[in-house]
């Protein structure tokens, strides 16, 4: 019994220590577990084309201003 606390607690030990976790490039995040890297991405992806075109919107809104001026 003791034996197999051991174990479990040594096994929980190797998860700290590399984590057993994907870190996001984007955001620094620790994905656990790593299959949920995939989704988190794709996260990041949808709100950088959000961002795109936000940034795009701005920028027409900006040379229309320049046209003004
Ligand atoms: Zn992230």
């Amino acid at each position: 019994m003791a034996q197999v606390l051991r174990r479990d607690s040594q096994e929980i030990l190797i998860e700290d220590k590399s984590f057993q976790a994907a870190k996001c490039d984007k955001c620094g995040a620790k994905i656990y577990p790593r299959s949920l890297l995939k989704p988190h991405l794709n996260r990041h992806q949808s709100q950088r084309r959000w961002f795109l075109t936000e940034l795009k919107k701005l920028r027409r809104t900006m040379s229309h201003m320049r046209g003004i001026a």
